[in-house]
């Protein structure tokens, strides 16, 4: 599974990086910086609650 960020829609609410810190790294503003990652497969419950609570769907999941 991979994860990327559209960092033009991330407004820094730092949801996703309360859900799984491990995955979703922030700027010193609250910014995801990850852009895109591959995840591996242990993380993957992490990775999709990280996702589902950014307020922008921001982060998108591809198989
Ligand atoms: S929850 Fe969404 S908007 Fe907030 S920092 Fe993470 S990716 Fe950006």
């Amino acid at each position: 599974m991979k994860i990327h960020v559209i960092r033009d829609l991330c407004t820094g609410h730092a949801r996703c990086n309360e859900a799984a810190p491990e995955i979703f790294k922030l700027d010193e503003d609250g910014y995801c910086v990850i852009g895109e990652l591959q995840i591996e497969v242990a993380q993957q419950s992490k990775a999709i609650a990280g996702a589902s609570a950014c307020p922008e769907r921001a982060i998108v999941i591809e198989d």
